[in-house]
């Protein structure tokens, strides 16, 4: 339970001020990966521009590139010179030399696994996608389904699962990705699984694990809208109501790894229950289940369609569409309560955009002019625009290139980071 402590003035001698840094905790990041992700960033670069552009000397830029090159890093391509014709004399430019290193990214879902094979450079390689009967699955099962995709999305891509650098999986439910725990997950049925530990022993490759919600993120950051942002949201709707949120370029997880439950939020006391056992939380109003609950009540659906979820919620958008008024207050009431939780986010954040995502954006309902006029209602009145909101329907693999990225960034550190001076001391 949470306690309220008080705490009395200190009246210890001075022992200084300001923000107390651990000047490990934090180091910059060293000049050869800036470097690296600078080039990996805009593809193709020339020496002065980066020098330029980072602030460091030539000098410097000529060595540690010859050192990156050197050690598989980069390398040098040819390219025409701005406003040249193709006989122009050819410049050499540095870009990330792709295949030398590879990852895998794996989301495991309800309804289907997915992963993606990518190179160095993020370039899709291979992609795979396999259907699987909804429910829980036990952790050897869950290993089983990873160490296939794995193999398949190998196989396919002609690359030797073996050779794999990192491979990054996605899960939803609760998830603490420094630690690699999985606290809590629909599709695993034990509780608390130290997943990245397990899987890590089972493949023989570093494993990285984060909720589903921080890949969709982490996709739009590496590969989306969200490269050029330093601060945005990306709310997704589908079984429940997750959140990722990016603070100055990079994923925020909370004190613990748990933070940004968005769907968990609040909304209404003694309000609806929700999955998590409590009431009133956002999820509860607008989260598939959510809208299965009303729609079971108000409509009069027939046994053959309420088999699934999927074949229900098309139904009640039909009928909603044909001016069915109870179909169309359903996905009335769900908007309202999503610009509720959106304008949330707008007050307690002001990101420069929140971007929606999920199967469940093709319902239009939900994001509405009323929806969007409502939430502007309900943000503070600044004298300045609401944040932009953008609809992204992505394809299957999503997910798996979010876990993609999160692969790539984990081998880059691990390379080129400054946690590799720390290993060497
Ligand atoms: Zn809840």
């Amino acid at each position: 339970m949470a306690q309220i402590r008080t705490i009395p003035q200190s009246t210890q001698a001075n022992k200084g001020c300001g923000p107390l840094i651990d000047p490990l905790s934090d180091p910059s990041r060293p000049l050869r990966q800036q470097i690296f992700e600078r080039v990996r960033a805009v593809g193709q670069i020339a020496r002065v521009q980066l020098s330029k552009e980072l602030g460091i000397s030539p000098a410097s830029v000529t060595t540690i590139t010859s050192e990156l090159i050197e050690s598989g890093f980069l390398e040098e391509v040819q390219t025409l010179r701005d406003g040249e014709s193709s006989r122009g004399r050819p410049a050499v430019a540095l870009g990330v030399r792709a295949g030398t290193r590879h990852v895998v990214g794996i989301k495991l879902s309800d309804r289907e696994h997915t992963a993606v094979l990518v190179d160095f450079a993020g370039n899709l390689i291979a992609g795979e996608a396999i259907e699987r009967a909804p429910g829980a699955l036990e952790q050897d099962a869950l290993l089983d389904a990873a160490a296939e995709l794995l193999s398949r999305v190998c196989a396919k891509g002609g690359i030797e699962p073996d050779t794999i650098n990192a491979l990054g999986l996605g899960v939803p439910g609760f998830v603490d990705s420094e630690k690699g725990i999985v606290h809590w997950s629909p599709v695993l049925i034990e509780r608390h699984v130290d997943l990245a530990t397990a899987l890590r022993a089972r493949l023989a490759v570093p494993v990285v694990v984060d909720n589903d919600a921080n890949l969709v993120t982490l996709a739009e950051l590496w590969f989306g809208a969200g490269r050029a942002l330093s601060d945005f949201a990306v709310v997704t709707i589908e079984h429940g109501v997750g959140m990722g949120y990016v603070i100055n370029h990079r994923i925020y997880r909370g004190a613990r790894g748990m933070g940004m439950e968005l769907g968990h939020t609040k909304v209404q006391l003694d309000g609806a229950l929700c999955r998590c056992g409590q009431r009133g939380c956002l999820e509860a109003y607008v989260a598939d289940y959510a809208l299965v609950r009303e729609a079971r009540t108000a409509l009069n659906l027939t046994h053959k369609e309420t088999q699934s979820v999927t074949t229900l919620l098309e139904s009640l958008y039909a009928h909603a569409k044909a001016g069915n008024s109870a179909a169309r207050s359903i996905f009335r009431r769900a908007g309202r309560y999503l610009a509720l939780g959106l304008s949330n986010v707008v007050n307690l954040f002001d990101p420069q955009l929140i971007i929606l995502s999920g199967e469940r954006m093709r319902f239009d309902y939900l994001y509405a002019k009323e929806t969007m006029a409502e939430m502007e209602e309900l943000s503070l009145d600044t004298g300045r625009d609401i944040p932009n909101i953008e609809i992204h329907a992505w394809g299957d693999l999503l997910w798996a290139h979010g876990a993609a990225a999160l692969a790539l960034h984990e081998v880059t550190e691990r390379l080129l980071g400054s946690s590799r001076e720390m290993a060497a001391q």
